[in-house]
């Protein structure tokens, strides 16, 4: 019978957006497709926060959107800064690397952030071009400060990229505000669309940064010269092509940029703020540590609950799995047996979080952990 979907992405996706991947596939250049590919760029900038900035849309995962950002803006030579909270602050280390970046990378402890000012002197020691920070570190469930450090960035001067593969559509962003110049994401996880698409809206700051480069991008299919044109002809509803649109995949965004601003942005950041605070709960209610290592630095989209020592880990994600939900193991190279993961975003609800800390419970129980059943799904109903 079918899982409940509960890693932190792909996830549980809205059955209208579902719908979309089965309509018979239309040209790429049909009229309308063309409106729903300009609706979907405008869309996304409703959702960023972000009414100035250049949305793009290609084919591709959240890995590519990163590459594509540092191919665009490196030049041989220049100065990038990496705010590392785990796996994918490294693996944004050696993208800029192999686009020729002299990279310095401030390491957070695991299951923390970097102190603002550690950031701030590092800002001041040398003159960055770019600095990059992973807004929810999906192998630590850590949450930094977006709004602090991308002010900082403007303070500086330098551009400042922020993977939001994680929190994009769940951790709230006001990128114009917050002055942060590309936001980037991947379909599969809060924005709740299939695997497929990189997704990301840059600052005007950075399209001016783009234009003055003065070596071409040492990316073929990445280059924004071959990609704004697209952009651009698709907002002005006209027909053009560089590489095929997903097309489905784009009916699907569509549609579920719709639903996310339906519900309204506040709405979802609470909504995502309460399973957070719901499930990090639930987890200490059963007596287990969370590898966050506060309430100020946990992610609200994903979890990440240490083991206890007594239980045979090997044994408990499938006992899990048995029980209907499907969780993710560690990431952490270096910690990958001590924790798993627990995704709750997109279209998460009360019952996603019922059923799941009910399956984590009688798993721990199965596997030679004792506690007393429910006491995690209490702390649920009582905060969700
Ligand atoms: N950054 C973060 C924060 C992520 O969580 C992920 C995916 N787990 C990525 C980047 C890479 O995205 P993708 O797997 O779609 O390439």
């Amino acid at each position: 019978s079918r899982k409940l979907l509960m890693i932190p992405g792909p996830i549980e996706f809205e059955s209208e957006v579902m719908q979309c991947m089965a309509v018979p596939t239309p040209s790429h250049v049909s009229p309308d497709f063309i409106d729903c590919f300009a609706n979907s760029l405008k869309l996304m900038k409703e959702v960023w926060q972000c009414p100035s900035g250049q949305a793009f849309i290609i084919a591709g995962t959240g890995t590519l959107a990163m590459d594509m950002a540092a191919a665009n803006l490196i030049e041989t030579g220049d100065k990038a800064l990496v705010i590392s909270t785990g796996y994918f602050g490294l693996r944004y280390a050696e993208i800029l690397k192999r686009y020729g970046a002299q990279v310095d990378i401030l390491e957070a402890e695991v299951g923390n952030i970097v102190p603002l000012e550690l950031i701030e002197q590092q800002l001041k020691s040398k003159s960055y071009k770019l600095l990059t920070f992973t807004h929810v570190d999906t192998s630590t469930a850590v949450l930094n400060d977006a709004k602090r450090i991308g002010t900082l960035g403007k303070k500086y001067n330098v551009l400042t990229i922020l993977d939001g593969v994680c929190s994009v559509a769940g951790e709230e962003i006001k990128q114009e505000d917050w002055g942060i110049d590309v936001v980037l994401t991947a379909s599969q996880k809060a924005i709740g669309v299939p695997p497929g698409l990189a997704l990301l809206v840059a600052s005007q700051n950075v399209m001016q940064a783009f234009e003055q480069r003065t070596s071409p991008v040492s990316n073929y299919y990445g280059d924004w010269a071959n990609w704004l044109p697209i952009m651009k002809a698709y907002e002005n509803r006209q027909a053009s092509y560089f590489g095929t649109p997903p097309v489905n995949l784009i009916i699907a965004l569509e549609k579920s940029l719709q639903l996310i601003l339906e519900e309204g942005l506040d709405h979802r950041f609470d909504r995502h703020k309460s399973a957070g605070k719901a499930m990090r709960a639930a987890i200490k209610a059963l007596g287990l540590d969370l590898l966050s290592k506060n309430e100020y630095v946990s992610a609200n989209t994903l979890s990440a609950p240490l083991y206890p020592s007594q239980i045979d880990t090997n044994a408990f994600l499938k006992s899990v799995n048995q029980e209907g939900v499907i969780l993710a193991g560690g990431l952490l190279p270096q910690l990958k047996k001590n924790y798993f993961r627990i995704g709750h975003m997109g279209s998460v609800n009360k019952n996603d979080l019922l059923a799941t800390v009910g399956a984590i419970e009688s798993a721990l129980k199965n596997n030679g952990y004792s506690h007393e059943l429910g006491l995690g799904t209490a702390q649920i109903l009582k905060h969700f």
